[in-house]
């Protein structure tokens, strides 16, 4: 340690600064338990990272009833029907008449994380940004520790909320590598739980003459092409590429042309597409941890998990496992209970495992050809057919309605305020 490393104590450390460290620190903090947060990149930076946007109706019903939503509330826009599309054929899937009247929000991640930032300065904590955690110690007697530079936070627990590259999946042991099934949860997909795709999906924010009404799943000879409601001049963009492909090979026209190619038919729901104002390619796998925790040291988000966006849940588990765990410590503060902060695992990993076998489903739904190349044609057609089996009425599109768009299971209730009125 240098003469200049600063050196605070609090009670829970948390790493990271996206949506599952910020939720937690907000819960926590206003519950009375002491947190100190510290993030890798700039304020401004986190700020400004534009990825998730589909907000499940718990996650905001729990950001509610803790005062977390109040601009998500005012700004966001309701969603409830998307579009299949399968070579030019649309089928309209109204999940929120499905799912008994429930919708999605759709809010910005960065504008989520600015305002969970606001919240946590509001109550009394600025996270360090510009500061890496390079160590965490969670083994042995003492407190824990988490150590960058120019800083030591000696704790009772560390959170590990760094995604999945970051300091903490690392101290995890090597039992608590990537999981391949858990008894009770449904088969695990080929390759066990470590599953890589054999394609990618160049993911485009570009601009647009309007909102986007409401999300396009397009399945084409071609290939896969979404299209994502964000704000009312951005949408976000997804197009199957062959896995391995780098971002440079997409030049803004051939982006336009294949997009023309796999939304023909797409209609009123596909506005003008402008600009592109940013290009990045997501290598498509999915990856759960055995365990989401050692010792002293608990995993939440994409730390723990990290699923393809194609049911849009990694921002939404990542809240839903910050819910979990801000109950399980503050539980532990109030009331000595450390059983219940024991059994964090054995609560989230069938929800993620299920939610990882659904997403799985669903990717398998809009990439026909990724699995049968030779039989393409008659693939598209069993897929027109699932995709009607969804969108009539009945009972496999209410399953899968309440799962996409987060009906429940309902999140911890705040431990601090009355609960709010449920929003109609
Ligand atoms: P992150 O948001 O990744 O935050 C981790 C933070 O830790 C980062 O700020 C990072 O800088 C910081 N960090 C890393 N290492 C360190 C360190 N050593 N020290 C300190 N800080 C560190 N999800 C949805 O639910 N709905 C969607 O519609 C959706 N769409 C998506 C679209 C795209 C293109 C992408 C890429 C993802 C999408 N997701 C979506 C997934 C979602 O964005 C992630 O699952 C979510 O950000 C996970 O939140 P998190 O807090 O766990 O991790």
């Amino acid at each position: 340690m240098t003469r200049a490393q600063r050196r605070v104590r609090t009670q829970v450390a948390v790493v990271g600064a996206g949506p599952a460290g910020l939720v937690l620190a907000n819960v926590l903090l206003r519950a009375g338990v002491g947190v100190a947060v510290v993030e890798r990149r700039s304020r401004a930076e986190v700020e400004r990272r534009a990825r998730a946007g589909l907000v499940e109706h718990r996650i905001v019903e729990y950001l509610r009833a803790h005062g977390l939503a109040d601009r998500l509330l005012a700004e966001g826009t309701r969603h409830g029907w998307c579009d299949f599309l399968c070579s030019g054929r649309l089928l309209r899937f109204d999940y929120g008449a499905q799912s008994g009247g429930v919708r999605h929000w759709v809010y910005p991640q960065q504008l989520l994380v600015r305002d969970l930032i606001a919240d946590l300065h509001e109550a009394g904590h600025t996270p360090e940004f510009s500061l890496p955690a390079t160590r965490v110690h969670v083994d042995g007697a003492g407190p824990a520790r988490v150590e960058c530079a120019g800083l030591d936070i000696d704790c009772d627990y560390v959170v590990g909320c760094d995604g999945p590259h970051g300091v903490t999946p690392q101290a995890l042991p090597p039992e608590a590598a990537p999981h391949d099934g858990l008894p009770g949860t449904g088969p695990a997909p080929p390759g066990g739980l470590d599953e890589r795709y054999p394609y990618d999906w160049l993911t485009l924010l570009a601009e647009v003459d309007r909102g986007v009404p409401g999300v396009v799943y397009a399945v084409h000879e071609d290939g896969f092409a979404g299209v994502m409601p964000r704000t009312s001049r951005i949408a976000r963009l997804y197009l199957e590429i062959p896995a391995g492909d780098a971002t440079a090979r997409w030049t803004a026209p051939r982006v336009h042309e294949r997009l023309r190619t796999r939304l023909v038919g797409a209609g009123a729901a596909v506005p003008r597409l402008g600009r592109i104002l940013e290009t990045g390619v997501l290598r498509m796998r999915s990856s759960v941890r055995r365990r989401f925790q050692h010792g002293r040291l608990f995993l939440a988000g994409d730390a723990a998990h990290v699923l393809t966006p194609s049911g849009a849940k990694g921002m939404n588990l990542a809240v839903a496992d910050a819910a979990d765990l801000a109950d399980a410590l503050i539980r532990r503060y109030r009331y000595g209970d450390e059983a219940h902060l024991d059994g964090y695992t054995s609560r989230r990993l069938p929800e993620v495992l299920r939610t990882r076998d659904l997403a799985a489903g669903f990717l398998d739904l809009l990439h026909p050809q990724g699995r049968h190349p030779a039989d393409r044609r008659a693939e598209l057609a069993l897929r027109l057919e699932r995709m009607r089996e969804l969108a009539e009425p009945g009972a496999a599109g209410a399953a899968f309605a309440h799962w996409y768009v987060g009906a429940g299971p309902e999140l911890p209730v705040p431990h601090t305020s009355a609960p709010r009125e449920p929003t109609p």
